[in-house]
């Protein structure tokens, strides 16, 4: 059955599964799991059942290898993520390919880094599943900006710093960056930018221009929860030059706000800064 991807499709309810712990995935069904970050810790143990029911799992990248490690040696496995020098995926063929796998009657297991509503394109896959008719059960998973927070030991909101939080994607379908940046620049508030390696100098840019302060602390930080982790602080301003220096490659994640200095390991020369900040 071919699919269409207009993503217009009126959705039956009855289709979108809420499963009992104990219930197996059914034939035919389709599980949209969050793998969490890369720590396999950090994945759910509905997760971690669903990926042992599964006949067939197709994953990202962004999965980490821990975590496949737990998909059984007899489940059939599908890289649809982009890989230098193999042919890379539409996310036409990948929705084609989770629908041609589960009309056949297998127990589809579709593997994303983070969570899957979040900026993983899970909405676009349930879209084109759930009109043919197909079962899918969504499986949040751990998003990188809770990981990255609790990894770097600063919280996302604090009564005294921010009492909103952003997630926001610095690359859009065109590959463009054209955010809400006053909305961003307020103040009192985290933003946590996903895919934003590419497009930081015009994140620094235009929020500083929308008036958030050059010396608001930021954190990057790549492989977050994964043995290649690293993190770099720094201020809004001298962002651009700390990825240049380092060569910062993707996956990596931006945060930016007042609670990045809370974080245990914000540079000593910045601690009397973090000291006043938590006698204010
Ligand atoms: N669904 C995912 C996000 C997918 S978008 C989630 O909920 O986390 C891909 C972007 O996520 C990457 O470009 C990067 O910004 C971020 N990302 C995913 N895994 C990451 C990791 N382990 N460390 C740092 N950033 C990560």
């Amino acid at each position: 059955m071919m699919i269409s991807h207009d993503g217009g499709s009126a959705i039956s309810g009855d289709l979108l599964l809420r499963l009992h712990a104990s219930a197996p995935l059914p034939p035919g069904g389709v599980a949209l799991i969050g793998a969490g970050p890369g720590d396999p810790e950090l994945l759910t143990l509905r997760a971690l059942r669903r990926l042992q029911q599964a006949d067939v799992v197709l994953h990202d990248n962004l999965v980490s290898p821990a975590i496949l490690d737990f998909v059984p040696p007899r489940t059939e496995r599908i890289n649809v993520g982009k890989r230098p020098g193999h042919h890379s995926w539409t996310q036409q063929a990948i929705c084609q390919c989770l629908a041609d796998k589960a009309l056949s009657g297998l127990r589809v297991a579709r593997l994303k880094g983070g969570d899957p509503f979040v900026f993983g394109r899970g909405g676009e896959e349930m879209q084109a599943l759930l009109p043919l008719g197909i079962s899918v059960e969504v499986v949040p998973g751990i998003t990188t900006a809770l990981g990255a927070a609790a990894a770097l030991g600063f919280p996302l909101t604090h009564r005294d710093f921010a009492q909103s939080c952003v997630f926001v994607t610095g690359h859009l379908k065109d590959h463009s960056v054209r955010l809400n940046w006053p909305a961003l620049a307020q103040p009192q508030q985290t933003v946590a930018i996903y895919m934003g390696v590419t497009g930081l100098e015009a994140i620094a840019r235009e929020l500083q221009a929308a008036g958030l302060a050059a010396a608001t602390p930021a954190a990057l930080v790549h492989r977050v929860t994964c043995p290649q982790q690293q993190v770099w602080f720094s201020t809004l301003a001298d962002l651009p030059e700390t990825a240049r220096r380092h060569a910062v490659k993707p996956p990596a994640l931006l945060v930016i706000g007042e609670v990045v200095r809370l974080a245990a390991q914000w540079p000593a020369e910045q601690h009397q800064k973090k000291e006043q900040i938590q006698r204010a």
